[in-house]
């Protein structure tokens, strides 16, 4: 563990790291090994290059080549032609063949006709020879006091700065300047970056805040540099994000680091755009999807203190920034900030942490926070701020819900309403824009037989095949694919398609309003890197009327020009068998509503349900916050659940279902044992129960007293880490038990 902390210590550069590597491996109960491996930098001071390998041999073969590659669309013949005089070349040497989208779809189909290959391989990043500026810290006024006799070069050297701003290093070269500087380094008074000091100055915002959002912005900032845990508490369009980039360029001014966390890759685009326009070009951006390579350039930035702000999904929390101020946790009751392999974190509750390690503020904002964290704030653990209206005189929408029952009755039963028809017709007379959602993608999401009830299953997964348009039927599991036919397999009867997907609305709304521009997001349109930043960009630039889509669609998303959204079914989230549907209903409906009317305030909701009286819906629509909590609250206090113990799922999975539920046995047994006080609910077949031709079981912990058990769970649980037959996934706290 020593040769490990000198490793991180150099490395990171901040102690902290050391201490919440040891935090992960015991709160997740995980090995302290896979906890290590995430905090560790892709490749520290190296960065991976993918080059392009020649396959063919010489004389006939390359020749041969050469021409199948002329009959690919260009640039593969020149690539190919490249590729054969040198047999290798880097990415960088091909970028003089072509565009990036087209170099990269040409070697993709010379890479499918088997005459290249790709590899990857380490190269020492350049070190970049831009000059060095010096940047006064805080308490440099007071410093001089003390300096000017002692060290007079330094007291000389920080009264510059204080009537010049930064200054190159290069400035004070002469008479032991760099002496100096390092002891003032040392001492905290000064940062050395190279940053150009344009960049630091925050780009003036024109709006002024409203008295909430002051308060709000006031408090955190006079936490940075103490330290201190925000929850941020306000409608949507309360003008919570305006709320994050004052302190963040406070932050930044007062020469500290800040991160800023977004639950969706899907956001980050909108959340870099917003935080570039405001704090300049030291905003960079880390998500699992970036190549290992460009993880590790920014990391090695962050760590030589050249960017100031990183914003991306969770693991961006561990990017290894020297004087980390700020943490912000946007939309922090999503459930992606669960990690969802090992160590399984909370990237909420590591944020914390890491703020305490580091006397770094952090942020939870949300306009429906978690449960968990409402609660941590009415305990006073983390201090509430609330901004409870819209900002600039925007007043909340309008919300309707349409009762499905009733339109059946009345005879009416297509997808949409006869009110969310007239709706949609009334925005896009107006020249207005309007979202539609819905939380399933695919066409139809059960096929049976009208005869024998046959309902097609994957056959590596048990769960029901969805349709899709285009005639299959997919396991939105596993990605399995079979065709869909008209008959039954089985009887030979007529199949029907049950219930209705986001292709099927998109049918059905250009059925309805054929000259209006629709698009569609959701997990099939969506799936192709940028996909989803087109259709974002398209739709906020006012150029489609109407946009159908699932979750992605629903957080954060600032749209102007909607006036209307629509939410199909409320009822999809209601009924999934875990205790967090009903919050899950809630924050969903609560967040679609609020991408209406957001700039105007003549925004209109209509939700669409055969439940409208339950409160997850009616609470929803009034956009009152409290009250669902209370109830919420209550119940998890009356049935056991979080934050009043803490869940614990097991899963096991493996090839032989048998071994599977034995070994679920087993560890339930080993709990059970030791006369604790652990509740331990199963085996029970997980969902689905078997996933790519593995059973799935599980078993539920509640444990009532955590820092007591943990020990405990961790030795029981250490023997059945490594098996080959049955492999076991702990999870704490897990987000769909
Ligand atoms: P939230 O993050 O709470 O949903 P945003 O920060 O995105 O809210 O703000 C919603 C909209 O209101 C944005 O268009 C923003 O520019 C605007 N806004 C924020 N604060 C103010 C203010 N004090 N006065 C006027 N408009 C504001
Ligand atoms: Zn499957």
């Amino acid at each position: 563990l020593k040769a490990i902390k000198a490793v991180l210590e150099r490395d990171f550069l901040s102690p902290g790291m050391v201490e919440l590597s040891r935090y992960l491996a015991e709160r997740y109960l995980s090995p302290l090994a896979v906890a290590l491996n995430t905090l560790l930098p892709p490749a520290t001071g190296r960065r991976l290059e993918r080059r392009w390998c020649w396959l063919p041999g010489a004389g006939g073969e390359t020749e041969e080549a050469l021409n199948l590659a002329n009959c690919l669309p260009p640039p593969a013949g020149a690539v190919a032609a490249y590729l054969a005089s040198r047999r290798v070349a880097g990415e960088g040497q091909l970028k003089q063949l072509g565009r990036r989208r087209e170099l990269s779809e040409a070697l993709a189909s010379l890479k499918s006709h088997g005459l290249v290959r790709e590899e990857w391989s380490w190269r020492e990043a350049p070190r970049e020879r831009r000059p060095r500026w010096v940047v006064p810290g805080e308490g440099v006024a007071a410093a001089i006091e003390t300096l000017v006799k002692k060290a007079p070069r330094q007291a000389a050297i920080l009264k510059d700065l204080r009537d010049g701003g930064p200054r190159p290093v290069t400035s004070f070269a002469a008479g032991g300047g760099y002496a100096a500087l390092k002891l003032l380094e040392e001492q905290g008074l000064i940062t050395i970056t190279s940053l150009p000091p344009g960049d630091n100055k925050e780009i003036c915002p024109e709006i002024k805040l409203n008295a909430a959002q002051e308060e709000a912005v006031a408090i955190i900032n006079a936490a940075l540099g103490r330290g201190g845990t925000f929850l941020l508490h306000g409608v949507t369009g309360s003008g919570k994000t305006e709320v994050y980039l004052r302190c963040a360029g406070e932050a930044l001014a007062k020469g500290y680091q800040v991160l800023f966390l977004v639950p969706e890759h899907a956001l980050i685009p909108q959340m870099v755009a917003r935080l570039r326009q405001r704090l300049g070009d030291r905003v960079a951006v880390i998500h699992g999807d970036l190549p290992a390579g460009e993880r590790a350039t920014v990391w090695e930035q962050a760590r030589r203190g050249e960017i100031q702000v990183i914003t991306g999904s969770r693991s961006a929390l561990f990017a290894p920034f020297p004087r980390l101020g700020l943490i912000v946790v946007d939309e922090e009751h999503a459930g992606s900030y669960k990690q969802d392999t090992a160590p399984r974190y909370d990237a909420r509750e590591v944020a914390i942490k890491r703020g305490q390690l580091e006397g770094a503020v952090v942020v939870l904002g949300s306009a429906t926070p978690s449960t968990e964290s409402f609660y941590l704030a009415r305990r006073g653990k983390i201090q509430l701020l609330q901004l409870p209206r819209r900002a600039g005189n925007v007043s909340l929408p309008r919300v309707e819900i349409v009762d499905l029952r009733a339109e059946f009755r009345a005879g009416h039963n297509g997808i949409l309403s006869r009110r969310l028809e007239q709706g949609i017709t009334a925005a896009l007379a107006a020249g207005q824009q309007a979202i539609l959602f819905l939380n399933r993608r695919g066409y139809a999401p059960h096929v049976l037989c009208r005869r024998c009830g046959h309902v097609p299953l994957c056959r590596h997964c048990a769960v029901a095949l969805t349709y899709h348009q285009d005639g299959t039927l997919r396991c939105h599991y596993c990605g399995y694919v079979q065709k869909a036919g008209a008959n039954c397999p089985v009887c030979g009867g007529t199949v029907v398609r049950l219930g209705s997907g986001t292709q099927r609305v998109e049918e059905e709304v250009r059925a309805l309003w054929p000259g209006a521009r629709i698009l569609r997001a959701d997990g099939d349109t969506t799936a192709r890197k940028g996909q989803w930043e087109k259709i974002y960009r398209t739709f906020a630039a006012g150029q489609a009327d109407i946009l159908i889509g699932t979750q992605a669609i629903t957080k954060g998303m600032d749209f102007p020009g909607v006036a209307l959204v629509g939410v199909v079914n409320a009822d999809l989230s209601l009924y999934q068998p875990d205790f967090r549907a009903r919050e899950r209903t809630f924050q969903l409906l609560t967040q679609v509503a609020g991408r209406a009317g957001r700039r105007t305030g003549e925004g209109e909701v209509i939700i669409q349900t055969y439940n409208p009286q339950d409160p997850a819906i009616t609470l929803a629509a009034t956009q009152d916050y409290h009250k669902f909590y209370e109830q919420e609250i209550a119940m998890r206090r009356n049935l056991s659940y979080p934050p009043f113990i803490k869940l614990v799922r097991l899963g096991f999975t493996g090839p032989d279902e048998a071994r599977v539920i034995e070994t679920a046995h087993e560890v339930a047994g080993l709990i059970n044992n030791k006369g604790s006080k652990i509740q331990v609910l199963g085996p029970a077949p997980g969902y689905p129960s078997r996933v790519k031709d593995n059973y799935r079981w599980q078993l539920i912990l509640k444990v009532p007293a955590w820092s007591r058990y943990k020990g405990h769970l961790a030795a029981s649980l250490a023997a059945y880490r490594n098996r080959h037959d049955v492999r076991m996934i702990v999870d704490v706290g897990p987000i769909n038990p």
